[in-house]
């Protein structure tokens, strides 16, 4: 079956096209400045990108020149839509409501709309997404694939928030955790390495992306995360500051004169490593090159961010009474071979030799352990998107 795959953001939408039986992608492309002027990229496999300006006043255009580009002549990968057996929509957030990920029908609508509180940002854009879909493919079976599901394993002790209780009652104030997709193919296949069922391994696994989050895997289940209500809480990130004293907040305002957006723009877009480096970059290759050059700001945000992503695999480690793997993922994880050398320097302690030859390769899946270590260090790239189209096709 092939499986459309969208992940749909307010103003872009990403989109594979997939085979299952092979888990080849069929093509692939971005629809961006939707409701702005609006241009759409295409790849079908093996050829060449194809960047075209075309008028999306909104999301239903936008998956309208999706499907035209897929079924086109010349360049398209099937004949008509009739070969699109289904498609996977990632969705940010789905509360307390969503365990797994579901076929979309009017109720799962409305209690993905009942989670928009939560992601204000993200959940809308998902939603116009699916509708946009579902009027321009109707029949076709639809699935959401939640970013928050494969936490909701996660105990009670690791999610609550030591705030009055009435805030999770009446608001579902807790923990949530993001990347879920991601957590659960990375530890999947990192028991697949290891060599026994997912039941019976401990996995750290550091999505460390422009978004990056620590997730502790025990047994094949979330069991504690770094990202909380907001994917804001956590490491350091690209742009976000991840876990700071919220009296900051407080103290901030008075100084500086900012309201509540101002504060959260702030977290949100200024900070992370960005802010650390004096505002030079979020970007990794940016930074180590800077860092390299002799860059104090530069050398001091790498540090930052590697001293985090270890100070939380120390503590997931403690959490799980012990881990057998670590699993290093997304762009940073799979690239930055100086970070995972930093993170590293922080846990002999448990039994970890990096193997510095091995740990310059990138984008691959990589053992950059050596054979005596007693934690299985591994670089294993992560594929949200084969993730969802597999998801789909398990439940349609
Ligand atoms: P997201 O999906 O959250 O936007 P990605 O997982 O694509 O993020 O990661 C993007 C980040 O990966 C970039 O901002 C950059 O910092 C880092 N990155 C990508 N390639 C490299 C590389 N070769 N070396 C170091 N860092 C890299």
């Amino acid at each position: 079956m092939n499986v459309l795959v969208i992940n749909c953001g307010s103003s872009s939408l990403k989109f594979q096209l997939i085979n299952s039986q092979s888990e080849q992608v069929l093509a692939k492309g971005l629809c961006e400045r939707i409701g702005i002027d609006g241009s759409l990229t295409y790849q079908p496999e093996g050829q060449d990108k194809i960047k075209e300006a075309k008028a999306m006043p909104t999301h239903t255009e936008a998956i309208q020149f999706v499907i035209e580009a897929l079924t086109d002549p010349a360049t398209g990968v099937v004949k008509d839509l009739k070969e699109i057996g289904a498609v996977g929509h990632r969705v940010v957030h789905g509360g307390e409501a969503f365990a797994s990920s579901v076929v979309i029908t009017e109720e799962v609508l409305a209690a993905i709309e009942d989670c928009n509180d939560l992601a204000p940002l993200h959940n809308p854009a998902n939603l116009i997404g699916i509708r946009a879909c579902m009027e321009l493919m109707p029949g076709t079976p639809m699935v959401a694939v939640f970013d928050t599901a494969f936490h909701q394993t996660m105990p009670e002790k690791a999610y609550m928030y030591g705030l009055p209780y009435d805030y999770y009652k009446n608001y579902k104030v807790r923990r949530y955790g993001f990347h879920g997709t991601s957590h659960s193919f990375v530890s999947k296949r990192a028991a697949e390495i290891f060599g026994k069922p997912c039941e019976e391994v401990k996995t750290i696994v550091c999505h460390l992306g422009n978004g990056a989050s620590v997730c502790a895997v025990d047994g094949g289940k979330s069991v504690d995360t770094s990202m909380g209500l907001t994917p804001l809480e956590g490491l350091v990130m690209g742009t976000r500051s991840g876990d700071i004293d919220p009296a900051i907040l407080e103290f901030l305002a008075k100084k500086e004169g900012l309201d509540i957006t101002g504060l959260m723009n702030m977290l949100n877009k200024k900070s992370g490593v960005f802010g650390l480096s004096g505002n030079l970059s979020s970007d990794f290759r940016d930074l180590e090159t800077a860092a390299d050059e002799g860059n104090p700001l530069a050398k001091a945000a790498l540090e930052v961010f590697a001293y985090r992503v270890a100070k939380y695999v120390g503590s997931y480690a403690a959490a799980m009474n012990g881990v057998d793997v670590i699993a290093f993922t997304a762009g940073i994880g799979e690239n930055a071979s100086i970070v995972r050398e930093m993170v590293l320097e922080y846990l002999g302690y448990l039994g970890i030799t990096l193997d510095s030859e091995a740990n310059k390769g990138r984008g691959k899946e990589i053992r950059i352990s050596t054979e005596d270590s007693n934690v299985l260090v591994m670089v294993i790239p992560t594929n949200e998107e084969l993730a969802i189209a597999r998801e789909t096709v398990a439940l349609v």
